[in-house]
């Protein structure tokens, strides 16, 4: 980065980012990517995990935004069929609160119709009964049906990554720990980025002919020609609790009584991922943790949909908060959830791009658009390659894992990571093939693999963003976290004062995240 100087510089490794550099290397033009922290790091790695259209914006008349989404979601279940997975969601209509069985029939038949592949199986609708067999502990009491429709899951990091990945792949030169500390000007025009790179200390400057600021919640940090701030933040939490405790067998969209708002919950392996909630932020975007109102929210909600589940937040296995980069529209305020969920891109006096809003599912669409900007002023095809580019890791049989010598369940969550031959490629390091902790199936050699492929720096770029142990495994990957300082340090060359830096920064980490359970906040 150092040597060379670039067509398209992009600052911000979220979806948005990843996307854009992957879009403009594709194009063929000299591209770097760069993120202060790791990819993913920012509300991209703290989503609901979802790639859908947003049934619930129909409800507000959003046609396009949900055709947009639909088709980009049906594009990525194409392209990326190892990453992204279709996944059949039950939505009940009761008689006293939550959507009315009519809309909620007639909301189901325009998702359905706006999606031009029709990769996903239709909806249907189900009677009271034929729901309670599908999910036979969800409440009784004035059920009146249920609908039953697709979209799609994904683990979003780990989609982010394959983004950056593929950039790099079509030539982009990508970099996480490198922060851009501001912008160099030439006859007020950007010409490139004044770098600091956070792992080594050092600061230098590169050379772009465009600069994509694509910094999600502090994109108003980068610009300096801008007039006023541009960004809204929300603030949405999730959790993640004990399937067997709420007793759900698939996906469900339930309305909570509280304020009538979607809260998903989703099968993850054992657990069951519970979300979102959608609050004004007004503190600092870097320190966004779950408080104990959020968490109280959606066990709430939860715990009414589902009468046995009792669930408290002493089952909580782990919680996060993401904050959303809507759009601050001029004038009088909307509520939280009908802020614009649209991107918008920003070209400021000095050439500034920026771009924002939108959502995980239509990072493409949005790429595509920045892309085709830029072709425009570089004079290059106007064609983007994305449209029908494969994306991550194909999606091979499971003997092909087992036949690798795992049982079952490790077998599973590989293939939903790895093509068997990459992990193949890492089973001759010691323990490669041993669980990191009995009660989780991730293994040693995913750790190597997250070292010497995909660029994991730190312990929570491990634990947090390759493997999600800080999500799955009881003690967040607190037990864990020394091991695994131990293998980084031996590969990345760390002194024991360096390891226990990084032990001590997950801990604090994850005693950030658990603040709620000591009642912090609302
Ligand atoms: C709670 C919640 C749930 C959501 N669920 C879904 C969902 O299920 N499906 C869906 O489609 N969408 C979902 N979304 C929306 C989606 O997550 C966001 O729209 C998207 O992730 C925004 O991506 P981004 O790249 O703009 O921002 P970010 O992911 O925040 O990326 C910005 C990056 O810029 C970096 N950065 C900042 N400053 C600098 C600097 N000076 N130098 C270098 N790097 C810098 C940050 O480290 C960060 O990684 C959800 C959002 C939230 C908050």
């Amino acid at each position: 980065m150092r040597n060379e100087s670039f067509d398209v510089l992009v600052v911000g490794g979220g979806v948005v980012g990843a996307g854009v550099a992957r879009d403009v290397a594709c194009r063929g033009f000299a591209t770097a990517l760069v993120d202060r922290g790791d990819f993913a790091s920012g509300t991209s790695g703290k989503t609901s995990r979802l790639v859908h259209g947003g049934l619930r914006y129909l409800r507000n008349y959003r046609f396009g935004l949900v055709r947009r989404a639909v088709r980009e979601r049906d594009l990525l279940l194409r392209n990326a069929p190892g990453l992204v997975h279709p996944l059949s969601f039950l939505i009940p209509a009761y008689v006293d609160h939550g959507p009315r069985r009519t809309v909620l029939r007639f909301g189901l038949f325009l998702y359905d119709l706006l999606s031009k592949e029709k990769t996903l199986p239709r909806r249907s609708w189900l009677s009271a009964e034929e729901a309670r067999e599908r999910e036979p502990r969800i409440a009784e009491r004035g059920l009146a049906g249920a609908g039953l429709y697709y979209d799609a899951w994904t683990d979003d990091s780990r989609l982010v990554l394959a983004i950056v990945q593929d950039a790099g792949a079509a030539g982009a030169i990508v970099a996480n720990h490198v922060e851009v500390e501001g912008l160099v000007h030439q006859g007020g025009r950007v010409a490139g980025a004044r770098l600091r790179d956070a792992i080594a200390g050092a600061s230098f400057e590169v050379s772009a002919r465009f600069v994509v600021n694509a910094t999600g919640v502090w994109l108003d940090r980068v610009r300096t020609a801008r007039r006023g701030p541009t960004i809204r933040p929300t603030k949405g939490i999730h959790v993640f609790v004990p399937r067997a405790k709420i007793g759900n067998r698939s996906a469900l969209a339930l309305s909570a009584k509280r304020d009538g708002r979607v809260v998903f919950v989703l099968p993850w392996g054992n657990l069951a991922l519970v979300g979102t909630t959608d609050t004004d932020f007004r503190g600092d975007p870097d320190r966004v943790v779950p408080d104990s109102g959020d968490v109280a929210y959606l066990l709430e909600t939860v715990n009414a949909a589902f009468p046995d589940a009792h669930l408290g937040p002493g089952d909580v296995v782990s919680a996060y908060a993401g904050l959303r980069p809507l759009l601050r529209k001029g004038g009088a305020e909307k509520s939280e959830s009908d802020t614009s969920r649209n991107h918008a891109i920003f070209w400021d006096p000095d050439g500034l791009i920026s771009v924002t809003g939108g959502k995980l599912t239509t990072h493409r669409i949005m790429a595509e658009e920045v892309g085709g900007l830029l072709a425009l002023r570089l004079r290059r095809p106007r064609s983007s390659a994305t449209r029908n580019r494969p994306l991550g890791p194909p999606l091979s049989p499971l003997d092909e894992f087992t036949g690798l010598g795992f049982d079952e369940e490790t077998a599973l969550h590989l293939q939903g990571r790895y093509a068997p031959e990459q992990v193949r490629r890492f089973l001759g390091l010691p323990s490669a093939r041993e669980r990191i902790l009995a009660s989780t199936p991730h293994i040693w050699a995913e750790v190597d693999i997250a070292m010497d492929e995909e660029m994991a720096m730190t312990i929570s770029d491990v634990l947090v963003r390759r493997l999600g142990l800080f999500y799955e495994s009881p003690d967040q990957g607190v037990r864990a976290a020394a091991m695994v300082a131990e293998r980084m340090g031996k590969v990345l060359g760390w002194d024991s004062q360096r390891m226990d830096l990084e032990i001590r920064a997950y801990e604090d980490l994850v005693r950030a995240h658990q603040g709620f359970r000591a009642g912090h906040g609302r």
